[in-house]
Formats: structure tokens, C-alpha cells, sequence
């Protein structure tokens, strides 16, 4: 594996105090290392198997700069609305979209097929419908997908779309009615099947036996239907531990187990079609929060922190901790005492009136000042994306782009690199 030019945690941590020293505000920052990104989507592409196709999911984080960076690596992008289309097609005009996501509208399929998506995925029996009629006005036919809300066969991950009953796609005991429905209709081409059905798996034992229950149900179909099958979608859903982020999702044995699945299907000669969303863009990314203020309520410590979940509301929504680590700032501005606990359990908060902004509760801290700033890792993926951002009006977080020699970004100061900062220290891979 390369790692090139990538950030460890300790020159990330670096990274930091020299942007901080050279402004006068509070730090907020989202900052996204680069380098990383790319030497880590390199890793899923390189060991996947040549059938598969790796699209990134662009709802877990559409920041252009990702975007930019990720069109030349991955095989497509999956969007879910009109917008999503148009922030893929603003940085590359002609790479394969995959197009999901329950209630489009008349005017969002019109635009899907004007910006040329490579598949539609219908969500119900009415969609089809929807698309074929859309397609036969425009004088075409548009490659689809069904997706299959599953019965069962669903890993226990965080969140699920299908094997429970929701809003996502066709009941998997409804899906012969919308094949012969698809097979009946003129200007549209059933390609295959679209199974998303969960998110943050991180069993890959489990993750590979949904893959195999995905072929033998398609094979089922296209067997009973008379059809040709070219892409089974198996959608996103591979997860971060985020309570014990050495422990992550084993990619290495998922890629055994769908070898072997694959092996077993080996008939098919289908493309493979994951989307993955947080698994791509999660670890990429990293949200500092200055700390602002330590104080001891009812006999517990709390800290507030420049921010909160206006700019990263992942914790607050799964009421769970975040991982961080502290990064220590010696200077302190003022004449009089400096907030500091020694060997205390903390709970951080943020600068909002709720007291459901909590970034991370009860966590045991060897040393916290004022001024310090907290380091969250694990934040490119659902994290500003899916704050509320304007909500009581706080100033937005500033965004550093970071590449091997340089830094883009927001901030005060741009060209914050320094180059001794940023050359791996011993022992650091
Ligand atoms: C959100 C979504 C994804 C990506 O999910 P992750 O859990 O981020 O991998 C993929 N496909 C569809 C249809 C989605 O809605």
C-alpha cells in the first residue's frame, strides 16, 4: 500500500497549531486531507474483484473539492436528486451517475435523462411507470434498475432500508408484477436489480452473505422471467466504528468472502455495482473545535467547544460519542485564571442553546485547558452534510483542503504548509 503525502495523525495535529497560531479567532475547521482520500479509494479499487465497480454515493459529503478529487479514481457517482446530478455534472460532464432515491419527481427524471445517467434506479411499480412515460415523450429509453426492498437476509447494521418495512423500493415479494411490467413497457430496459439496504454495516461476514442472497434472488428472477441481468447494484452501507476506531470494518475479509461469493455466482458474468457513501469519505476527514470554556455543573464537568451540531450533528443524531483527541495550545491571551482539569471525565458540548448539542459524553480527559482545541476524526462522510447549519447563527466553520505540499482552503491564511511539519517523523508509516 502507498501512502503518499498522506497526514498522520501526528502531522494532522501539527497541521492544526499552525493554522491556529495564525489567527485571532476561535479555531473551527472542517479539514480534509487529500492524499488520504485518494491512497485509501486506490486500496478499495486495487483489491476489489474486476467485476466490481466502485461508484461513491455523493450525499455522504458533495463538497466540490471531494468531488474534483474523487472523479478520476472512482467508476461513477450515486446521486438522489436533481441537485446531486447537477453538483456531478459541474465537475465532470461525462462520468456514469447512478440515479436512486424514493419520489422523484417528473422534472428530476427529465433532468436525470437529459445529463445522460447511465441507470435509473425505480423505487415502486408507479416510478416505472413515471420513467417509461417521460422517456417515451423525450423519444427514448432509459436503462433502469428495480430496487428490491428485501424480506430478510439484512445485516444488523445501524440503519435499515430494507429486510423491515419502509419507504425504500419494491417489496421483494412484488418484484415478479414490476418485472413483467418493466418487460411490457417500451422505453425503458430492465438491466437488473438495486439492493441498498442498510447503513453502517460492520460485519463483513455479514456484508458478503447479503451479496450472495442479492445473486440468488436475481438469478431466481432472471431465470423465471426470461431476461438478461448486466448489474447487480448491492448499494452502500459498509460502516465506521466510531466507538473504537481501531476496530474498523474488515475490508480484507470481506474481499475473501466475495471472492468466494463470486466464484459461486460465476454463471452470472454480471457487473458488480457497490455505491458506498461513508466507508469512502469518512476517514478523510477531520472537524477541530476550540475549546471555549470548562465548568463544573452538578458536579459534572462539562467543556464547551467553539462549534457543535450545527457543523457536525452525526453524534447528536445517533446519540453516541465521537472519537477525538486533544490537541494542547500553550498560549493563553488573558491576565486571569485559565479553566484546566487534570484526570476528570468531560462532557462536550457545543455553542448552541440545546442541550442536545453533545459532540462526546462522559470521557475521560488526562489534562483539558481552555484553548485547547479538540481534533475529531472520522467526519467527511454525514457530517456537515447533514447539519443544520444556520441554526441559531454562529459563524461557519472555516474548510482546509490539504494536499502534500499545500493548503487550500477558507481560513485566514492560506498557504499555511510548512513544510518541516509535514515530513513523516520516525516510525510513522
Ligand atoms: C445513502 C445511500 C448510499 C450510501 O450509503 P452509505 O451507508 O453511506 O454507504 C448508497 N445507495 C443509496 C441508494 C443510498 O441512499
Amino acid at each position: 500500500m502507498e501512502f503518499i503525502g498522506e497526514c498522520s495523525f501526528f502531522m494532522m495535529e501539527n497541521t492544526v497549531k499552525s493554522l491556529r497560531m495564525e489567527q485571532k479567532k476561535p479555531f473551527c475547521a472542517y479539514l480534509y486531507d487529500l492524499p488520504k482520500l485518494r491512497n485509501h479509494v486506490h486500496q478499495l479499487t486495487t483489491s476489489l474483484p474486476s467485476v466490481s465497480r466502485l461508484f461513491y454515493a455523493i450525499k455522504a459529503n458533495s463538497d466540490e473539492t471531494l468531488l474534483r478529487t474523487l472523479a478520476p479514481i472512482v467508476h461513477g457517482f450515486e446521486v438522489a436528486s436533481l441537485g446531486e446530478i447537477e453538483k456531478v455534472r459541474a465537475v465532470d460532464k461525462d462520468i456514469p451517475i447512478l440515479f436512486g432515491g424514493p419520489g422523484k419527481t417528473q422534472d428530476e427524471i427529465e433532468g436525470a435523462i437529459d445529463h445522460k445517467v447511465t441507470l435509473i434506479n425505480v423505487e415502486s411499480v408507479h416510478e416505472l411507470q413515471l420513467v417509461n412515460y417521460i422517456a417515451s415523450q423525450k423519444g427514448t429509453t432509459v436503462d433502469i434498475l428495480l430496487r428490491v426492498n428485501l424480506r430478510s437476509s439484512v445485516p444488523n447494521a445501524r440503519l435499515k432500508m430494507a429486510g423491515v418495512p419502509t419507504q425504500f423500493g419494491i417489496d421483494e415479494v412484488n418484484i415478479p408484477i414490476a418485472i413483467l411490467l418493466a418487460k411490457s413497457l417500451l422505453n425503458i430496459t430492465l438491466r437488473g436489480f438495486h439492493f441498498h439496504a442498510m447503513s453502517n454495516n460492520l460485519d463483513s461476514k455479514g456484508h458478503a452473505e447479503f451479496v450472495d442472497r442479492c445473486f440468488e434472488l436475481s438469478k431466481t428472477w432472471e431465470e423465471n422471467f426470461d431476461f438478461d441481468i448486466f448489474y447487480l447494484n448491492v448499494g452502500g452501507g459498509i460502516g465506521i466504528n466510531y466507538q473504537d476506531i481501531e476496530n474498523q470494518f474488515n475490508w480484507m475479509d470481506f474481499m475473501d468472502r466475495l471472492n468466494r461469493v463470486l466464484a459461486k455466482h460465476k454463471d452470472a458474468n454480471w457487473e458488480v455495482l457497490f455505491e458506498c457513501g461513508r466507508y469512502i469519505t469518512s476517514s478523510c476527514g477531520y472537524y477541530a473545535a476550540e475549546v471555549l470554556d470548562i465548568k463544573q455543573n452538578h458536579g459534572e464537568y462539562f467543556c464547551v467547544v467553539r462549534g457543535g451540531s450545527h457543523h457536525l450533528r452525526l453524534p447528536a443524531a445517533w446519540k453516541q460519542s465521537h472519537p477525538f483527541t486533544i490537541i494542547p495550545i500553550e498560549k493563553w491571551p488573558y491576565p486571569f485564571i485559565r479553566p484546566k482539569i487534570n484526570e476528570a471525565v468531560v462532557t462536550v458540548a457545543g455553542e448552541l442553546c440545546t442541550p442536545n448539542d453533545i459532540l462526546a459524553r462522559d470521557i475521560n480527559v488526562p489534562s483539558l485547558k481552555a484553548g485547547d482545541i479538540l481534533l475529531f476524526s472520522y467526519v467527511g462522510a454525514y457530517g456537515w452534510a447533514i447539519s443544520h447549519h444556520d441554526f441559531l447563527s454562529h459563524p461557519h466553520p472555516d474548510y482546509y483542503y490539504i494536499e502534500a505540499d499545500t493548503i487550500s482552503g477558507s481560513g485566514s491564511k492560506m498557504e499555511a504548509s510548512n513544510k518541516s511539519d509535514r515530513t513523516p517523523a520516525a516510525g510513522v508509516p
